[in-house]
């Protein structure tokens, strides 16, 4: 759609919305004379109050007055610009979406300021469906993680941190994945090299933690995945983990397993015996046509067999990933895969809704639409089951504007997660893609990156000692 700015440069509120709303459509800011189907924002002045006003080329108009007093540079008034573009588009939208005007992609985040504001979670519940004309059912599913996270919140000291540790590395590339993920195939060679750059990582952020007392309360291995590994590598790194970071008041170790064929009985040993709790082993769909279809080389019964072999190993908690809008998956496929997944009573289950590619239609079903319809059947089957939610996030470009949802067994949430999610607490990531946030008084966070691809990462660290000047003042507990 075209889309005009009149009276202000607030690119983000609109474009944000537009593509929340309208994301297989592109967005062109228009300049000069008006033309063909467009839709302007427009600020003005009316009775002495900010006037956030949209007109669509069919000739309607929405208005939504500022609160007296409010400067017309205040970043509230971005929220007013988004609600009249709102009011005006959903007049030409089948059915209103289920986030209602909310783009970001931490809804609960907003559900728990609405909490502490108020004080109440009913009143954050109203506000949500109608300031943000959230649906009933979401606004009650951000209530209810966002609960989690002020749980953990609450808890929180200063001096805690969570660390995560990368590993871009995939048997092969999933036709549908939107990560930095290296296919073994064509990058194994750099394995090796990348974990010994990790390790020197992992030796300098655990010296400089360890210098400012920070307490690591979780650690989280991700990718990527990570048990691409071979054994003595998993060794390697874990050693290095143990040896250089304290580990005294570690609460939660995960290791995100992914793909069955890289899982075996010798790395979980390892992952045991390295105190590792928390383990993921990820079907993403039980129907083996789908698996085929999108690339993946294990079938539904290569996760059970991994399944079983994981429990005899040891008392791992376990989480099983689902995405929902697989090509050439459909409802009752999806519906099938929560229900096979259920029976095996894992721990934790965590259903995605499938974050497509800028612009990629969606081969999902018989319509090519993802609704909420079947989301919310797959979520009831496992409240049914005594899973409940425990976190939550959108992504852009999401199949159907929907969300992904952690679930959980009663005492079996992930920390990490809901910490990491919600950014309520400082984590340090390492290995290439990482992205560490430091949370500052007032809500401010403070960002450290590291180099997208592992060659860039690699190269980094061999051309220079790393500085951890920016860690240590990321680290100040101001
Ligand atoms: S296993 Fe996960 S990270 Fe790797 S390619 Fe597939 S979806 Fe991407």
């Amino acid at each position: 759609m075209r889309y005009y700015l009149e009276g202000h440069d607030r690119l983000n509120p609109v474009l944000q919305l537009l593509i929340c709303l309208f994301p297989d459509e592109e967005h062109i800011r228009g300049d000069g004379e008006k033309i063909g189907e467009y839709v302007v924002s427009g600020l003005s002045e009316r009775e002495g109050r900010i006037c956030a006003w949209a007109e669509g080329y069919w000739g309607a108009r929405r208005e939504e007055l500022c609160p007296e007093g409010m400067d017309i540079s205040a970043p509230q008034v971005s929220e007013y610009i988004r609600r009249s573009l709102y009011l005006l588009l959903s007049e030409r939208m089948d059915k209103a979406p289920q986030w209602g005007m909310l783009t970001g992609v931490k809804p609960s985040k907003l559900a728990l300021k609405l909490i502490e504001e108020t004080g109440s979670k009913a009143e954050a519940e109203r506000i949500l469906q109608e300031r943000y004309f959230v649906s009933e059912r979401r606004a009650a599913l951000a209530i209810q993680t966002a609960i989690v996270s002020q749980h953990y919140k609450q808890l929180r000291r200063k001096d805690d941190i969570e660390v995560y540790v990368g590993i871009p590395f995939c048997p092969a590339k999933c036709s549908y994945c939107s990560f930095v993920s290296n296919d073994v195939r064509r990058w194994g060679d750099l394995v090796e090299p990348y974990l010994l750059a990790l390790i020197d990582e992992i030796k300098g952020t655990g010296s400089v933690l360890k210098e400012k007392g920070r307490r690591i309360k979780s650690l989280y291995i991700g990718g990527g995945t990570p048990t691409i590994l071979s054994k003595e590598q998993l060794f390697m790194l874990m050693s290095a983990l143990i040896e250089y970071m304290d580990l005294s008041s570690l609460e939660e170790f995960t290791l995100e397993g992914g793909r069955p064929e890289t899982i075996t009985a010798g790395k979980l040993r390892i992952a045991r015996e390295a105190g590792v709790g928390r383990i993921s082993i990820n079907p993403q769909t039980m129907n083996d046509d789908v698996l085929r279809g999108v690339g993946r080389f294990h079938t539904a019964d290569d996760i059970r067999r991994c399944y079983h072999m994981a429990r005899e190993q040891g008392s791992f908690e376990i989480n099983m990933d689902l995405i929902a809008g697989l090509p050439s998956d459909d409802d009752e496929g999806l519906v099938y895969s929560v229900r096979e997944l259920v029976k095996l009573e894992p721990e934790n289950i965590t259903l995605h809704c499938l974050a497509r590619k800028k612009g990629a239609p969606l081969r999902f079903g018989k319509t090519g639409e993802l609704s909420e319809r079947v989301i919310d059947t797959c979520h009831d089957e496992m409240r049914k089951a005594g899973f409940e939610p425990y976190y939550m996030y959108r992504q852009k470009y999401t199949a159907g504007g929907l969300e992904n949802v952690g679930f959980a067994k009663e005492g079996t949430f992930c920390r990490y997660n809901v910490i990491m999610m919600e950014e309520t607490g400082d984590v340090a990531a390492l290995g290439s893609g990482g992205v560490g946030k430091f949370i500052k008084p007032g809500g401010k966070i403070v960002r450290l990156s590291n180099p997208k691809y592992p060659l860039e990462y690699i190269e980094r660290h061999k051309s220079a000692q790393s500085d951890w000047e920016p860690l240590r003042l990321a680290l100040e507990n101001d």
